[in-house]
């Protein structure tokens, strides 16, 4: 509400208007002069300006003439006595989640929103949720939408107050004031919108003074795109590449845009260059209008108008009774529509943004009230048909045209009724189709659509979903008005038909393939679209007697009309088996034939209704219809689709095939085959059947061959034949055996689902999206499935990957018929073989019996005779004669099949016949005539079916003919009224043998099918590897003969059993290195090789990348830029930030057949398209040969030495080296080494020499007295070992720290440390989640690239300046030791020790290197360095541990252990440097500290395990790592007391000057008061975010969210980082950033810093997973929710209910944390192909 401020005082004004003689006149003076004073001026105000100027000088004044006071007082009494509305109304915006029930909404349009859907009692039924295409709105509260809860609980008005209250609300005056402002306002809206340059303005409204300030307007339109029109306006209105861009954006979204203001002439200039320059780019220019400056703020403000219109309106429902009956009253002068209507007429002229606004108007108003939305419906059908052709004429799309209004008044039942009824609606929309589809009739006034606009009919077809809408729900009271209205909308509705009837026709092409083929698109999605409304005719038309008749005479006399095209010849007699059929001859081969019948099809349906209530008694002179005539047209068509599946028609092309195909499928069978099916059973049950079936076997063309009077040996003409036969005898079975329609037999819906479902799952099993596609949908998009799955299906749940499935049930098998009607050609055969197959294994014979149809209803009894009638057995004579003469050229197998259905059927019919009455009642009497007819020469149906079963060609019918044979037997003795004794003994006798023959047969074939694929597979290996030896020649000349390298081991063998017992990997104590002889098989060659040091490589492959699998600061990223000692990656801080792994799919090749097989996928991947995309080659990328995972390096293998530990030796040694001695030597060696003292500032700010010498109180040592604790030689390795060890480091080192490579980068060691210690750490990681034993639980390829990366570490040294390794060594011991500490040397809690034991375990040996000598230390002393080094971590990591706890658990005080007192003394000197000391029990300080290294110590097991090969103790190798006590066995692998703190004791003299060092660092209060946060130990484990069980959770999330970074209410996709929760604006130009220079959506921005450049992604509308690696890579993974049938849903297409699937999340979760997310992306990658490429980075 605005203030008045210092503009014209509002109340004042207001008094003026209400007082003036005429007030209109008046306001609108007012209005034309303040507008233009405020809009579109020279100098433009800021929009915050132009609203509050609007707000004060405009609005106000109207706000106060409405109450007549202030307006914030009257509204304050407004609302005490108003009720706001019940309807929710919410309009959709495009792409926002709708929900609607399946249980209760009347029609699926009913939807709700959101908000409303979360409140309503449907959140527990059976809900479908989708995404909106725009413009609808929210139908919560509306009555008639709902069968039950129609409103949400914010919705409900309390069950009290009635639906929309029809009397005013407003006081009499307020409402004449409402009245009359309202009027003059809606007026001046509707002037300004409809406003057209060639209009004069009324008088009133025309400026006064004729400023010559002109706009050049551009418009939006379908044909531009957003180039076109940037490049347009660049070179028109002179406005560089940004401004062009905001003026083409805002002209997409609002329809139009001034592009320039100035004179008449110069805009009139910049018109011209607009449209010429269009026109150059499209033929169509661009629509430009110049506006006069006036004109232009008025249809701006009028826009502001509809807001505030909206607003009004929500105050009160009587200010919206008012708008309504403002916009609905007629105008004065009576000879224009009234307003709504002017406005609704001109929708199609106006732009997009003024469109919306009406449409807002329209919603808020007219649509919200029960009274008003009838009148206004009334108005709009009216107007019906010039609205529609104004849509059809324009370009813009419906969901922005008022035609989209339909579905809200035509979906409301009672509305539609009257609507029918007041305007007959029906008449209406049919004539509009009718009108817009003229264009198409030919002559004969049928349509043809030859060089149609699909786009037009298209914007056609969607009339048809207006009379969907109509008929949606069939009436349960008829008026006599209804009646007359509706049955002249159905004659309409036949005109219609009748331009479909018999359109298309086709003509057999003989001699050359047409030429062009012809259009069936058109007349097949016209059909598809009447299908509903067809059905929904009969549904409408069954719901009354009378209607039914009248429709169905109707129908008839049209059909009548249609059907005098003229046969071309007189009608003939033909003779068969003395029976005589008078028709007219046709061809099908030789006549125009059409496929489109679809009053033939109505009629055919009506009638079956008509027998199904039991009008059909109520027909007169029924027997007038000629049946002969009506199924004429209905069987060429079927004889169409025989005759092409037998291929007669190839050479009239695919567009026929496509037809016949539509014909039979799903989306059409219901309204075509399924109808003409009936109409053939029709006119079986009402003509002679003998003639009934002479007319088939004339319009199959078969005739002559029936009846013998044919003879050719033309193969092709025979093939024909053979194939018609088999056709012609399918039909019978179908016309005789297909009874599911409800009316044709007593089955309900559901038992045809039923039939339906069994059938289809007969085939396989299916998944339910599957079966949904399989079956027939009614209007409401519902199979009927849900009702009738559970009773004959079982549902078998998903695993982590597939979907769920559903199995038929055993006892349904009964029903199944191997020549259902429904099934195609290739479900045919997959459901015989699939059946046959099943009763094999349930140990049956192979005969595929005939199902028992349910009997016909009375109408159509007559349609059994078809089966035992002279013809019929003629026929079947004719084909048995055939095959036991054995012309193999006139019979097939599937012919003999189907003829032997055929006595299957007649047969049981007979015995159901004779088992339901006496024998003298029953006049089916098939068996007789098969007995009798042709039995004097041997050929009876009976004697040639016996004759047949000996035949060896037909082995595979065996078990039905025998199965018939013994059906003879039993009705022979029903009709002797004796029991079959002799066929039931036969009966059971013989299966039993037969299954064992059976068997053995089985057995047998199996065993040769089984060698057959031996031999197959065999000669394949050998052809590769024949191909393979040609091409690696070679390599195979130059490698040594294998085995020959290796040397002995066995000889140690026993030793080594005896040093098991010792599991103890360093230390004095440490256990022996058992000999470990391994023999690999390269996956290239084939080849077996022992890996050996000395031996050409073997390597494995090797996947390098940087990780935040670990991190405790996710999202932050440091930069490695800086190179100084305190920094990464010397050290590695404890956050554990970014991380190098290095994973291995345990794949291993020789390094040679590695390189040749790089540099060959190198050159032929370069040939290929988008290969890019999947590996990346300059980067090293390739893909595993055998696994197809992406790697980018490999890891030499590097075996073990093994080794029997001298424990003699060590014990002596023992005596010299304590801790203190080895720190000395230690100092002495460094202080000695020319690398390290180059470097000046040692030492700099410590205390130097006193402070060792403190330390090492034996005295000064010398600088080689390291080297007498033993030394030898170092490891001789092969040269291509030792070159493999470059090229992984390398790799390691390039993607780690993303740099350049270079081998000689003194980082280079360092990277290989980290990886090292990272993928452990990682792998303890995995280990712990899963919570399984340390050792022995790890996969193959885990264990074997854990072991390869170990050693490769360890030897890596070997490459590497040894100068800079004894720096970094030197640097690294800084942290532990003050003599060696350096100005940047991180404290104690700024690092991971971890990385810091592998760093200094691994460089330690470069301190043994001579001048002139290799030299490492020997066994001895390196154990003793581990033990040390360990020793002094574990101490240095303990009080790290404890600085940084807060959280101390509570423990009971009560005994105090050894562990307990340690502890408490440890704590206490740690706290003693001047800190407080916090009040805690030895205990708990115990239990803390061992709980934070318990990860520590687990890594450092596994790392000392690969490295020195010393077996763990047995617990480490089953218990699971969370168990308890595990701590105690960890320690004593390594060396450690049990008791931790015990080292303290064990060290004091040596500890107690380096913890006061440790603690009393500057840094560490500094570190811990938050420059970086704090990782507390154990550090946290990361898993994926929690996500929530329920689906519309998320999507609710989804649709409040708001891209950060704009305003505008354009459609966002969401998307969710799994790794931190955070929710992204992807895919939106909005939210693109740089990322190294290269413009990236928001997406991969965020995985750079999130994932180090790795993503996990849900985009929430889409419903499914984006994995993302680099810039450049991603691939999409099913979302881990499912629906209840166990499926994924893909961009929500079902829409069904989801639900999280734990487990699948689980297997997510897991590809993260084993860093498989790249090789998943590579392997989809490879497996999809990609055609074109997607841009992953602009997610
Ligand atoms: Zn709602
Ligand atoms: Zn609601
Ligand atoms: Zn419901
Ligand atoms: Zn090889
Ligand atoms: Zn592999
Ligand atoms: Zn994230
Ligand atoms: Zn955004």
């Amino acid at each position: 509400m605005a203030e008045s401020g210092n503009s014209p005082d509002g109340l004042e004004l207001s008094k003026k208007w209400l007082e003036a003689a005429d007030s209109r006149a008046e306001m609108l003076r007012y209005l034309k002069e303040q507008v233009p004073q405020i809009f579109c001026l020279k100098k433009e105000l800021s929009p915050q300006e132009e609203e509050e100027l609007m707000q004060s000088r405009l609005l106000y004044p109207l706000e106060c003439f409405i109450f007549g006071e202030h307006p914030q007082e009257g509204l304050e009494k407004l609302k005490q006595d108003s009720t706001s509305s019940q309807l929710c109304g919410r309009v959709f915006k495009e792409g926002e989640t709708v929900y609607s029930c399946r249980d209760c909404a009347i029609d699926p349009t009913c939807v709700l929103c959101m908000d409303c859907f979360q409140d309503s009692v449907h959140k527990s039924h059976r809900y479908k949720m989708h995404a909106s295409s725009g413009g609808g709105f929210c139908d919560c509260g509306d009555l008639e939408a709902w069968k039950i809860g129609p409103c949400c609980s914010k919705h409900d008005p309390g069950g009290a107050t009635a639906m929309v209250t029809d009397e005013c609300v407003l006081h009499p005056e307020l409402y004449e004031r409402a009245e009359r402002l309202f009027r003059v306002l809606l007026s001046y809206i509707t002037e300004f919108l409809v406003w057209e340059e060639h209009f004069e303005l009324s008088a009133e409204l025309q400026p006064q003074t004729k400023e010559n300030a002109y706009y050049c307007v551009l418009y939006n339109d379908e044909h531009h795109s957003y180039d076109h029109v940037i490049y347009t306006l660049q070179r028109s209105v002179n406005c560089d590449q940004t401004e062009a861009q905001t003026h083409t954006t805002l002209i997409d979204k609002e329809g139009r845009r001034a592009v320039k203001r100035g004179t008449f002439r110069s805009c009139q200039q910049a018109k011209d260059l607009i449209r010429s320059n269009s026109e150059h780019i499209s033929l169509q220019p661009l629509r430009v209008e110049i506006l006069q400056a006036a004109i232009m703020a008025h249809q701006t403000f009028v826009i502001r108008l509809g807001s505030w219109f909206q607003k009004i309106i929500g105050y009160s429902a009587g200010f919206r009774q008012v708008f309504c009956q403002v916009a609905l009253e007629p105008s004065a002068d009576g000879d224009q529509p009234c307003l709504i209507s002017r406005l609704m007429l001109h929708d199609a002229k106006m732009y997009k943004g003024a469109r919306k606004v009406v449409h807002e108007l329209i919603f808020c108003s007219m649509l919200m009230d029960a009274e008003f939305k009838r009148l206004f419906a009334i108005e709009f059908t009216k107007y019906y048909k010039q609205l529609q052709k104004d849509f059809i004429n324009d370009d813009h799309e419906r969901s922005i045209s008022i035609t989209a209004l339909s579905v809200q008044i035509f979906t409301v039942p009672t509305l539609a009724r009257h609507l029918i009824e007041e305007g007959n609606v029906i008449k209406v929309i049919v004539g509009t189709i009718s009108e817009m589809l003229r264009e198409h009739l030919d002559i004969n006034n049928r349509f043809f659509f030859l060089g149609y606009n699909s786009d037009k009919l298209l914007r056609i077809q969607v009339i048809f979903h207006d009379l969907r809408y109509i008929l949606i729900s069939k009436p349960s009271i008829w008026t006599e008005e209804l009646r007359v209205e509706f049955l002249e909308g159905f004659k309409v509705f036949l005109g219609l038909l009748t331009c479909m009837q018999g359109m298309e026709e086709v003509m057999r092409q003989l001699g050359q393939h047409i030429a062009v083929e012809p259009e069936w698109e058109a007349g097949f999605s016209l059909q598809i679209q009447l299908r509903h409304i067809l059905a929904m005719f009969q549904d409408w038309c069954s719901s009354d007697e009378n209607i039914l008749l009248l429709a169905y005479k109707e129908c008839h006399t049209v059909l009548m009309q249609c059907n005098n095209q003229p046969f071309y010849k007189e009608p003939k007699d033909y003779y068969m088996c003395k029976h005589i059929l008078n028709v007219r001859p046709y061809k099908v081969s030789q006549a125009p034939v059409s496929i489109h019948l679809p009053i033939s099809r109505l009629l055919a349906g009506l009638y079956v209704l008509l027998c199904g209530t039991g009008a059909i008694e109520r027909l007169n002179n029924a027997e007038m219809y000629d049946f002969t005539q009506l199924v004429d047209h209905p069987l060429r068509c079927v004889v169409l689709a025989a005759q092409v599946s037998a291929e007669m028609w190839r050479r009239n092309g695919l567009s026929l095939v496509s037809q016949v195909y539509y014909y039979q499928d799903v989306k059409c069978r219901d309204e075509m085959y399924d109808k003409d099916v009936v109409m053939l059973q029709i006119a079986a049950s009402k003509m002679d059947p003998n003639h009934f079936l002479m007319l088939i076997l004339l319009r199959f063309e078969l005739f002559e061959y029936f009846n013998g009077s044919f003879s050719s040996n033309d193969q092709d003409e025979l093939m024909h034949l053979n194939r018609l036969t088999e056709e012609m005898l399918y039909l019978i079975i179908v016309v005789f055996g297909e009874r599911y329609v409800p009316g044709i037999s007593q089955v309900t819906k559901d038992d045809v689902t039923m039939r339906e479902v069994i059938h289809l799952l007969c085939t396989e099993p299916m998944a339910h999206s599957s079966l949904v596609k399989n079956l027939p949908e009614n209007e409401s998009h519902e199979t009927g499935l849900e009702a009738v799955i559970a009773k004959v299906a079982t549902f078998k749940k998903p695993g982590v990957s597939g979907h769920g499935l559903y199995e038929v049930k055993k006892e349904q098998l009964q029903e199944f018929n191997p020549f259902f009607y429904h099934y195609s050609r290739s479900q045919h055969s997959k459901a015989d073989e699939s059946q046959k197959k099943r009763r094999a294994q349930e140990g049956n014979d192979k005969a595929l019996r005939p199902p028992v149809p349910p009997p016909f209803c009375p109408a159509f009894s007559s349609v059994v005779h078809l089966l035992c009638c002279d013809i019929f057995v003629h026929i079947l004579r004719q084909i048995l004669l055939r095959s036991v003469e054995d012309q193999p050229t006139h019979w097939t197998e599937a012919m003999i099949q189907r003829a032997l259905h055929l006595i299957g059927q007649a047969l049981l019919e007979e015995k159901t016949q004779l088992e339901d009455s006496t024998v003298e009642e029953v006049a089916f009497d098939f068996s007789l005539k098969a007995h009798r007819v042709g039995s004097e020469h041997g050929k009876s149906v009976f004697l040639l079916l016996s004759k047949t079963k000996a035949l060896p060609s037909l082995e595979a019918q065996k078990d039905t003919i025998k199965w018939l044979l013994q059906m003879f037997e039993v009705i022979k003795c029903l009709r002797e009224k004796s029991s079959p004794t002799a066929s039931v003994t036969m009966d059971t006798s013989k299966p039993e043998e037969s299954v064992h023959d059976k068997e053995k047969a089985e057995r047998k074939r199996k065993a040769e099918a089984a060698k057959l694929h031996r031999q197959k597979i065999m000669a394949q290996m050998s052809a590769m590897q024949k191909n393979f030896i040609e091409s690696n020649k070679m390599l195979y000349d130059n490698m040594p003969e294998s085995g020959t390298q290796g040397e002995p081991v066995t000889a140690n063998e026993s030793g080594a059993m005896k040093q098991r017992e010792l599991c103890i990997a360093i230390g004095p104590n440490r256990g022996s290195t058992p000999p470990e002889r391994e023999v690999l098989t390269c996956i290239l060659c084939q080849e077996e090789q022992e890996v050996l040091a000395q031996a050409p490589a073997m390597v494995l492959t090797a996947c390098v990348q940087r990780s935040t699998v670990l991190t405790q600061c996710r999202g932050k990223i440091p930069t490695n830029r800086a190179d100084g000692p305190g920094t990464y990656p010397l050290f590695m801080p404890p956050e554990l930030a970014v991380g190098t792994h290095t994973g291995s799919c345990g794949h291993v090749m020789h390094a040679t057949c590695w390189q040749k097989y790089f540099e060959a996928v190198q050159n032929t991947t370069r040939n290929r398209l988008h290969a890019e995309l999947i590996v990346d080659l300059e980067n090293g990328e390739y893909l595993c040969p055998l696994c197809k995972s992406l790697c980018n390096t490999v890891v030499p293998l590097i075996p073990l030495e093994p080794l029997t530990f001298n424990h003699e030796n060590s014990e002596m040694i023992r005596q010299h080296l304590t801790l203190p001695r080895w720190i000395q030597i230690l100092s002495a060696r460094i202080k000695g080494l020319k690398s390290v003292t180059q470097d000046n500032d040692v030492n700099a700010d410590c205390d130097g020499g006193n402070g060792s010498s403190s330390l090492c109180g034996e005295g000064p040592s010398d600088f080689r007295s390291i080297l007498s604790y033993g030394v030898q030689e170092p490891r001789k390795l092969s040269d291509s070992i030792t070159d493999m060890l470059v090229v992984c480091a390398t790799t390691v080192h390039r993607v780690g720290l993303k740099t350049a490579p270079n081998e000689l980068c003194p980082r280079v060691p360092l990277m290989v440390w980290n990886t090292c210690a990272f993928t452990i750490q990682a792998i303890e990681n995995i280990l712990q989640e899963d919570n399984k034993p340390l050792f022995g639980s790890l996969q193959n390829r885990q264990l074997a690239g854990l072991k390869a990366i170990v050693q490769f570490s360890a030897s890596q040294r070997l490459k590497s300046s040894q100068a800079d390794i004894q720096r970094h060594f030197t640097d690294m011991m800084g942290v532990l030791l003050p003599v060696m500490c350096r100005k940047n040397t991180p404290s104690i809690v700024e690092v991971d020790f971890f990385h810091l034991l592998v760093g200094l375990v691994l460089s330690i040996p470069s301190l043994y290197q001579e001048e002139a000598v290799d030299l490492q230390p020997s066994a001895v002393s390196s154990t003793y360095n581990h033990l040390y080094i360990l020793h002094l971590i574990t101490m240095a990591h303990m009080v790290q541990v404890l600085l940084i706890s807060t959280d101390f658990p509570v423990v009971g005080d009560g005994e105090e252990t050894e562990e307990a007192s340690a502890a408490a003394e440890f704590f206490t000197t740690v706290y003693a440097a001047g800190r407080p000391l916090p009040d805690l029990s030895g205990s708990s300080v115990a239990q803390r500290v061992k709980m934070g290294m318990e990860p520590f110590l687990r890594c450092a097991a596994l790392f000392f395990n690969c490295l020195t090969g010393v077996h763990p103790p047995e617990e480490l190798l089953c218990t699971p790592v969370a168990s308890q006590g595990l701590v105690e066995t960890l320690c004593s692998y390594l060396a450690l007391p049990t008791n931790l703190f015990q080292l303290f004791q064990d060290y004091r003299d040596t500890v107690s000057p380096l913890l006061q060092r440790w603690c009393g660092s500057p840094a560490i209060p500094k570190a811990m008061k938050g420059k970086s946060q704090i990782v507390r130990y154990p550090r946290r484990r990361n898993r994926l975010i929690d996500l929530p069980e329920d689906y519309s959770v998320l999507l609710n999330q989804a649709s409040h969210f708001q891209c950060p970074k704009s305003t505008d209410d354009e459609r966002k996709h969401p998307t969710l980082c799994l790794f931190c929760g955070a929710m992204l604006c992807s895919q939106s130009s909005c939210c693109v950033s740089k990322l190294d220079g290269e413009n990236v959506g928001a997406c991969t921005a965020h995985a750079a810093t999130c994932g180090a450049g790795v993503g996990m992604f849900l985009r929430i509308r889409e419903c499914e997973i984006v994995l993302m690696a680099s810039k450049t890579r991603g691939s999409t993974y099913p979302a881990p929710y499912l629906d209840d049938y166990g499926e994924t849903d893909h961009l929500l297409r079902r829409g069904n209910p989801l639900h999280l699937c734990p487990e699948r999340y689980r297997k997510l979760n897991q590809l993260w944390q084993q860093h498989c997310i790249l090789e998943e992306i590579a392997r989809s990658l490879e497996v999809v192909n990609v055609m074109f490429a997607l841009e992953w980075q602009m997610l």
